[in-house]
């Protein structure tokens, strides 16, 4: 009793788990109710209707709250997963790590999950964890104070209820929020052991928001970001898709570099740090990633990852090249060999693998100009390892009057024009043009005759 006693005033960061939320109405939250989608709004209508409880929750919450525009919006319910889909017409069970639903209201998809528990309410029983304390299966269904006590952040943990238009806080979500904090709902080193996917989300939301981090909640990231190597591979792709893909890449890694955090908590980011001749290049991608990203332009994963071991391949390749492997079959078994160690700790899925390759091998082809090259300008993915390879002049890994030449040819209707342009090119830049390899002639061994 007195060592319980002793352990909770020493933990100060310890939260009291308190199942009476502070309940705000609009005069202190002022969430404008427009700004909730009409497809939240009728899923919350329809679950409350058939008599469950329904709540807009998590990053939707915190960014109304803050004002901005919520990239989705997650609703939480006490309706099972099976019950949800009875209510309405379009709706199917997705099954991940948890059982949740997706609504389809009109072109929108809204994501319903029944209220969780860390543990099972009932009989009490802790959820399974690995050696390191990570929780292996988290999907047993609980309250909505359980559902608020699993959450991660305090200011990620706020339940907006459209129909009485009421904030609830369990956690102390808004006072973190009005003072651009991020707390951990708990004890942080537990909740890191639990999942170490959370001291990403901590950067990711420390760039994103521009919040700080509460010094307890920042502490013992430095001592466990090891563990976050063990998470699933495919979950890890998940949350750095996240944090390289949602328009805020570049800050991600400035705000990781400044917590001294970019060495030792992402493995892709390890491998990037060890070339720093790519740091120019990685950057420029990740720029050009957020540009597009915030400009509404589509973006694939499959480019900023190629982008993010370009160097790794490079560096492979030329340690096998200076085994006495020829270039083309050397890239080709570096890129194979960078994406099966990537993929032990990253499930970087196939279909972007597969254009990551594409990019990759049209380099060698975009480094040459030659007449053997002009192939590359009806590849499929031609305008990718184009805008692969004038990032790479852009950094200046490259000549930029051969990604002008690209340019040009993009441009040209005919072989034949062409073919004029890179004859232009190479009496122009004669003493830069790369010759093309003598083809070795394959000595032809007389079969002998079969009698
Ligand atoms: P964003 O707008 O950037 O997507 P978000 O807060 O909505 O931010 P999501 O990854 O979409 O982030 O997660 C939705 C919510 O689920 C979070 O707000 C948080 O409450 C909860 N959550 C997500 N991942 C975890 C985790 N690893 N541990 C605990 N809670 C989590
Ligand atoms: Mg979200």
């Amino acid at each position: 009793m007195l060592t319980k006693l002793i352990r909770r005033v020493l933990k100060p960061n310890a939260q009291k788990t308190t199942s009476a939320p502070t309940s705000y109405g609009i005069s202190k939250h002022g969430i404008d109710a427009s700004h909730v989608s009409k497809a939240a709004l009728e899923v919350c209508s329809g679950l409350q209707s058939s008599g469950f409880e329904a709540y807009v929750v998590g990053g939707a919450v915190r960014d109304m709250l803050l004002a901005r525009e919520p990239k989705d919006f997650d609703i939480a319910t006490d309706a099972t997963p099976e019950q949800v889909v009875r209510v309405f017409r379009r709706a199917r069970i997705i099954g991940r790590r948890f059982r949740i639903v997706h609504v389809m209201v009109g072109r929108e998809l809204i994501e319903v999950t029944t209220f969780r528990a860390e543990k099972d309410e009932a009989d009490g029983v802790s959820a399974k964890t690995d050696e390191h304390g990570r929780v292996l299966a988290d999907n047993t269904y609980g309250t909505l104070a359980s559902d608020a006590a699993r959450r991660d952040l305090t200011v990620n943990a706020m339940y907006y209820n459209p129909a009485t238009a009421q904030v609830l806080d369990f956690h102390g979500g808004m006072p973190d929020l009005s003072k651009r904090m991020l707390r951990m709902i708990g004890d942080p080193a537990t909740r890191y052991r639990e999942d170490p996917v959370r001291m990403l989300r901590v950067a990711r939301f420390a760039a994103k928001l521009e919040f700080d981090i509460h010094p307890h909640t920042f502490k013992p990231i430095e001592q466990l970001k090891g563990l976050v190597g063990n998470c699933p591979p495919s979950r890890l792709f998940d949350e750095v898709q996240k944090l390289l893909m949602s328009g805020y890449a570049v800050r991600t890694m400035d705000t990781l570099r400044s917590l001294k955090l970019s060495q030792g908590l992402l493995p892709v980011m390890d491998m990037v740090q060890s070339h720093p001749e790519g740091e120019t290049f990685v950057r420029l991608a990740m720029e050009n990633t957020d540009a597009r990203v915030n400009a509404g332009k589509s973006t694939t994963p499959a480019f900023l990852f190629a982008s993010l071991l370009w160097y790794e391949v490079l560096g492979k390749a030329k340690q096998l090249v200076a085994k006495g492997e020829s270039p083309f079959p050397a890239r080709d078994a570096a890129m194979t060999h960078v994406l099966e160690v990537q993929c032990e700790t990253l499930a970087i899925p196939r279909r972007y693998t597969t254009d990551m390759r594409d990019i990759w091998a049209m380099q060698l082809r975009f480094e040459v100009a030659a007449k053997r090259n002009l192939s590359i300008l009806s590849h499929p993915r031609f305008r990718a390892g184009y805008d692969f390879f004038l990032l790479r002049c852009e950094a200046g890994e490259q000549p930029s009057h051969l990604g002008a030449l690209w340019t040009d040819m993009h441009a040209v209707e005919t072989r034949e024009q062409a073919t004029a342009l890179l004859d232009d090119y190479t009496s122009q830049f004669a003493s830069v043009v790369e010759k093309a390899p003598a083809k070795k002639r394959r000595r032809r061994v007389a079969k002998p005759m079969v009698q």
